[in-house]
């Protein structure tokens, strides 16, 4: 990739992808007025902005008055389609505003070029295809200097588009990076970079100028909302660095994650995971639970894709942390065939890399602690979830 070549990933605009969901899942309910009257806000709310540009709605950027939704398809696939919709629009309106710049812009349709399986809303990426595709598309030598594609979706083999889990546009953008062997990728956000705790929790907080690759994942893991999890894999294979900087302020330097870094952090870093659940087994015979049942457990967690934040055993007993996913019913009625199951929801989990007695006592104080997890450096908390905003670490 040449230096004054650009690959822009863009998402949907404000919180659409989440109205979006609504429309899905008021057409699921059978409330066909509900979605549509939705589905009318969304588009009013990007005619409005077209407007703003100085776009032609309708005629500059295509808009569907029909939502993509078919009855007899199951609910993810429907999910898939409709909630795609989002990156399209913002993506056509975005390139189209550009080009009236002035700018040598070309818009890309990903779901005909990011090639994935068909795991509705999470779906695998085929690296081999879609890197093969978006290489001839990039290599070809009529290409703008500009290209505009929208991040978080792909499409199947036979033309269905499909999602790669919320918050994935950049893991798409690292995917890109990697496929064009890019000089870097940047985040662009609206917090100054990576900061060691949640602004919206923690009013004092400071900006972590470097990191390494692994810390990276192991803040995104712990539940950092700033980098997809899924983000740091494409670029530490190649070395490329990720750069995350905030957008209204263009000049500022951000947060460079690289290899090396310059070493480890030096300030402690508090992430909360929300919404866990925590699923406590306990063998039915009073067997060793270790044991004997280790590979049943783990086979049922992964079969129903649960998201293991935490795992700890004692000798009759399992527990395990997860995200609070509409996977995890199913998951505890399959391990109830073999254990006494019992769970807690509402939880968080509050990890706090760089820890000292000291930091512990303050963040335990007044928390209902369910479960606690310390070595030197690190500590991680279970927590009942009221009482995570109201009080800082
Ligand atoms: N628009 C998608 C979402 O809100 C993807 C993203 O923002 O990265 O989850
Ligand atoms: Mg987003």
């Amino acid at each position: 990739m040449a230096k004054d070549e650009l690959m822009v990933v863009i998402s949907a605009m404000g919180k659409t992808t989440n109205a979006l969901e609504r429309v899905v899942d008021a057409l699921y309910a059978g409330q066909e007025d509900r979605a549509l009257a939705q589905w009318v806000d969304i588009i009013d709310f990007h005619v409005a902005i077209m407007k703003d540009l100085g776009l032609r709605p309708g005629t500059d950027v295509r808009i569907d008055g029909e939502i993509p939704y078919d009855p007899t398809r199951p609910y993810d696939e429907n999910y898939d389609q409709v909630v795609s919709m989002g990156e399209l629009l913002s993506t056509q309106i975005i390139a189209v505003y550009l080009l009236k710049q002035g700018l040598a812009v070309e818009w890309w349709n990903m779901p005909k070029l990011l090639r994935t399986d068909d795991t509705w809303r999470e779906a695998r990426v085929d690296d081999e295809t879609s890197k093969e595709t978006i290489r001839a598309g990039w290599e070809r030598t009529n290409r703008p200097q500009i290209v505009v594609a929208q991040g978080f979706i792909g499409g199947t083999a036979d033309g269905r588009r499909t999602t790669l889990g919320r918050e994935g546009s950049d893991y798409t953008a690292a995917l890109l990076g990697n496929y064009l062997d890019a000089e870097s990728v940047t985040i662009w956000k609206d917090v100054p970079g990576v900061l060691n705790a949640d602004p919206r929790i923690e009013p004092q907080t400071v900006l972590i100028p470097s990191l390494r690759y692994q810390d990276a994942v192991e803040l995104s893991y712990s539940g950092a909302q700033i980098i997809h999890p899924k983000t740091i894999r494409p670029l530490e294979n190649k070395h490329i660095p990720l750069y995350v900087r905030p957008f209204n302020d263009p000049t500022a330097s951000g947060s460079c994650i690289s290899l090396e870094g310059t070493g480890p952090i030096d300030v402690p870093v508090y992430i909360w995971r929300k919404n866990q659940m925590l699923i406590t087994m306990r063998a039915k015979d009073f067997s060793f639970v270790l044991e004997e049942s280790l590979s049943e457990i783990f086979d049922i967690i992964h079969r129903n894709r649960l998201k293991v934040s935490l795992i700890q055993s004692s000798a009759v007993t399992i527990s395990v942390c997860v995200d609070a996913t509409r996977f995890v019913p199913q998951a505890i009625e399959a391990l109830k065939e073999h254990f006494n199951v019992s769970y807690n929801d509402h939880l968080s989990l509050l990890t706090i890399r760089g820890t000292t007695p000291e930091i512990l006592e303050r963040a335990k104080a007044g928390r209902t602690i369910m479960l606690s997890q310390t070595t030197r450096r690190t500590a991680r908390l279970v927590v009942k979830e009221n009482e995570t905003i109201e009080k800082q670490p």
